[in-house]
């Protein structure tokens, strides 16, 4: 089932930001930077035990959190990644890059994936003129997202000023659409910790 609870809490037991806020974790009001200790009445003394497979899980549990991914979903991308040809780990991520809520959000459309998962499963976006709704769509180099024109002027008041998209994306944030131009580099892609997810799910 996927996670509903408090998000700065999945930062604070990761031990690093996730990001899962939006424009609220740039700033001084972020969970992490007040109390980074793990969250719980045993958090304090959690902190510091760390054995092999302790820093497996914890890559695999931040990697899961950062795409707001249940377990049996992102090991569902680990098996697919396993049975193409190529390196494992850079299929994984390309995998969960092409999402179409990650590519919503890395367009700027909305603040943070879980808000762009969320707006997906309502319809506010189409991919190559057809309505989408599902968030793990796949998409492929020539695709192009819209966000439906009577939506557009909720969507003007939230996509971000700057154009800070990937070189994968070609973003038009006054028409509000994003193509996928190439398939994404893997420096470009969310830095997750591949190899080490890799080794948890090879167990
Ligand atoms: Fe994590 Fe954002 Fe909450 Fe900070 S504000 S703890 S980065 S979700």
């Amino acid at each position: 089932m996927l996670y509903n609870g408090p998000k700065c809490r999945l930062c604070r037991r990761e031990g690093k930001k996730l990001f899962l806020k939006g424009d609220r974790c740039n700033t001084q009001k972020c969970a992490f930077l007040r109390k980074p200790e793990v969250p719980g009445k045993y958090g304090k003394n959690t902190m510091g035990k760390k054995t092999e497979y302790h820093g497996q899980l914890r890559a695999k549990q931040a990697g899961k959190r950062t795409f707001n991914l249940t377990e049996k979903q992102f090991k569902k991308y680990y098996t697919e990644a396993n049975r193409r040809d190529g390196n494992t780990g850079e299929n994984f991520i390309l995998q969960l890059e092409s999402r179409l809520d990650n590519a919503v959000y890395r367009a700027g459309f909305t603040a943070s994936r879980n808000q762009a998962r969320q707006m997906v499963s309502h319809g506010f976006f189409t991919v190559n003129d057809k309505r989408a709704s599902t968030a793990s769509i796949q998409l492929k180099v020539g695709d192009v997202i819209k966000v439906k024109k009577n939506d557009s002027q909720f969507f003007a008041g939230i996509v971000k000023q700057k154009d800070n998209s990937p070189k994968w994306l070609k973003v038009d944030l006054a028409k509000l659409t994003a193509e996928v131009v190439a398939i994404p580099e893997i420096m470009e892609c969310e830095q997750i910790d591949t190899q080490t997810i890799v080794e948890f799910y090879s167990r």
